[in-house]
């Protein structure tokens, strides 16, 4: 079997959400798997409402949650692709012009509702002579076109919904192009799909009552059995059952970045809710990647609760190894020979990431010692061991301090914590002692 491609195709006129996140990352993890590619598309032929800012920011928070595109591209450049494609079916009689205005097919509609009839478009427009059209487009008319489907029953292995099927002679024609020549993205994403080789459309099940007429045009434009396969996926909805829309600002992809909250803990949710598979913390997407299946995701809708995010940050900061966040910390200045023991020191403690500028200052800025027991302090202080110190000083020091003071148990720790790091808890004192040091670990003994 060759390499899957995929592509995420968000129209650039909102900040993207973790709903949108989670269709991103179906199609990212699912092409990751197989070694395949993941195509960007910016579906931005609404000229109006997509901006160039929008793109933008949708790139940046792919690139926050670790996806880079194979490669991106934009509707808008594409137009002649379209202009072919609408003239190959208009060739083949699949694309023919009508010419009712938006009052005449509501009237239509309403009196066949009035019936008890479906509100299907009559094909009234099939019916035009050569001479009809020319009368009408004389009258000042404008065309639009629709795409004339097959009645039949289309049916597909959807890779989320199993066997499925839409019955096309229910549908109406679809409109592909409009009286001012712009196309509609019924058409446009079909183009892009055959052109770009895309084998697997993977999208939210919003879009399954566009498949069966998109595997039409698919067939159509390109040939029998030629349309991609076709995954739906579950839509995530909050705990009331609501939908997320692209107004939704606190679930944006931005706005939970800048919370503090950590990018694999936004994917783990993304990905996992409404799965088979339980909710956890994942340390890289490779990992989500190798436990990803389509078949894992379930038909019911996906219920998620982003109070979650708190606990799976703090997660999923615990599993990270030094690497992973080597340029995170060089970013706040910890660099050099203890940046990793800094890290594996302090990383089960962390709220949020930013909290290591905190225990940074711990260790190694200043803090205000609190002397809940300055006997103690002063002695232990007079039994520190010369440097150089490892994970094994604060065991060795402190059975010393015990062994001289006959104090044990919190009696011991609490008063000696409290004193080195100003704090109630924190890291393990044996990972955190060394990079105190000593002279500043006997300088905060002092008060
Ligand atoms: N631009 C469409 C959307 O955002 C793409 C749908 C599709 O994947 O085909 O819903």
């Amino acid at each position: 079997m060759s390499a899957p491609v995929v592509r995420f195709a968000p129209s650039p006129t909102g900040r993207i959400h973790i709903g949108n996140a989670r269709t991103a990352l179906l199609n990212y993890l699912f092409a990751a798997r197989a070694g395949g590619r993941f195509i960007l598309r910016f579906d931005d032929t609404d000229a109006v409402r997509s901006t160039e800012e929008f793109a933008r920011s949708i790139e940046v928070d792919l690139a926050w949650l670790g996806m880079r595109p194979h490669q991106t591209v934009r509707q808008s450049d594409r137009l002649q692709l379209y202009v072919a494609a609408a003239e190959k079916l208009k060739a083949v009689g699949r694309l023919y012009p009508a010419y009712e205005t938006q009052a005449e097919l509501d009237r239509r509609r309403k009196l066949k509702q009035a019936r008890g009839l479906p509100p299907v478009y009559d094909r009234a427009a099939l019916a035009l002579t050569e001479d009809d059209r020319a009368r009408l487009e004389t009258e000042g008319r404008k065309p639009h076109w629709r795409f004339k489907l097959d009645q039949r029953i289309v049916e597909w292995t959807d890779g989320v919904r199993g066997a499925s099927h839409i019955d096309c002679a229910s549908l109406s024609d679809p409109v592909l192009m409009r009286e001012d020549g712009t196309f509609l993205y019924t058409l446009t994403s079909v183009v892009d799909d055959i052109d770009l080789g895309v084998t697997d459309v993977i999208r939210g099940e919003d879009h399954v009552s566009n498949t069966a007429v998109q595997i039409q045009i698919f067939e159509a434009l390109a040939g029998e059995g030629r349309a991609p396969k076709f995954a739906h996926h579950n839509l995530l909805v909050d705990a009331t059952g609501g939908g997320l829309s692209k107004r939704t600002g606190s679930l944006s992809i931005a706005s939970l970045r800048e919370s503090g909250v950590e990018a694999l803990a936004v994917a783990a949710l993304a990905v996992l809710t409404g799965t088979s598979d339980e909710v956890h913390a994942v340390s890289s997407l490779v990992e989500l990647a190798q436990m990803f299946d389509l078949a894992h995701i379930s038909r019911n809708s996906a219920k998620f609760d982003p109070a979650e995010l708190r606990t799976l940050t703090q997660r999923t900061l615990h599993k990270l190894d030094f690497e992973s966040v080597r340029d995170r910390l060089a970013a706040h200045d910890i660099v050099g020979v203890h940046a990793e023991a800094f890290w594996l020191a302090v990383r089960g403690n962390l709220e949020t990431f930013q909290d290591v500028v905190a225990w940074r200052r711990v260790v190694d800025g200043e803090v205000a010692p609190v002397i809940e027991d300055a006997e103690l302090c002063r002695t232990a202080a007079t039994l520190m061991p010369p440097e150089p110190w490892d994970e094994t000083t604060w065991g060795d020091w402190t059975n010393a301090v015990k062994g001289a003071t006959g104090r044990k148990g919190r009696g011991l720790f609490h008063p000696l914590r409290l004193a080195l790091t100003g704090r109630e808890n924190g890291p393990e004192l044996a990972k955190l002692l060394p990079l105190i040091g000593r002279a500043r670990s006997v300088q905060r003994l002092a008060g």
